[in-house]
């Protein structure tokens, strides 16, 4: 897949920042022939059970482990939700998915070797839009060369109101 795939797919507003910030680095862990040929070199295959949940992450975007088991179930209804957070934390460790926290509840997972993005989420209506992490590249600069801290900055969300959430309150 490339950047432009649709498995990564949101709610509403896609994101703003403008195509030049897209990060020069190609994925090649997305897509059916890319993981496999990746595990296959590491001598692992994933089961069919393990590869539904990480077709359902691709196919749901951010998804939670609920909306996972929901899609999973669509086709091995024997699925529970345990099962599911175990192969989450299995594809983690293979470097198949990665997580980020949007919300109070579970977190979200993605693919992994999608384009990296902030979260900004709206406490109003949920909206979940994404920002090059480039727009806090002055701030995780600062961090690593004064405290030799180095944020991730895609593993949580900023918490705010949207535009329109905003104009509806002052409005
Ligand atoms: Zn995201
Ligand atoms: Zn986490
Ligand atoms: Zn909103």
């Amino acid at each position: 897949m490339t950047s432009t795939s649709t498995a990564h797919v949101h709610a509403a507003q896609a994101s703003s920042a403008p195509a030049s910030d897209a990060p020069a680095e190609v994925s090649t862990a997305d897509g059916r022939d890319g993981w496999q040929s990746r595990l296959r070199g590491r001598g692992y295959r994933l089961t069919p059970q393990r590869q539904l949940v990480l077709e359902a992450v691709a196919t749901l975007g951010h998804a939670t482990p609920e909306a996972i088991v929901t899609e999973v179930r669509r086709t091995a209804t024997a699925v529970n939700i345990s099962t599911v957070y175990r192969t989450l934390d299995l594809l983690e460790e293979l470097g198949l998915v990665s997580h980020a926290h949007l919300t109070h509840g579970a977190p979200t997972y993605h693919v992994a070797g999608q384009d990296r993005h902030i979260h900004l989420v709206c406490g109003g209506c949920g909206t979940i839009s994404e920002l090059s992490p480039d727009r806090l590249a002055g701030l995780v600069d600062a961090l690593r060369e004064e405290l030799g801290f180095t944020v991730n900055v895609d593993h949580v969300a900023l918490a705010g109101r949207c535009a329109d959430c905003s104009a509806r309150a002052h409005g």
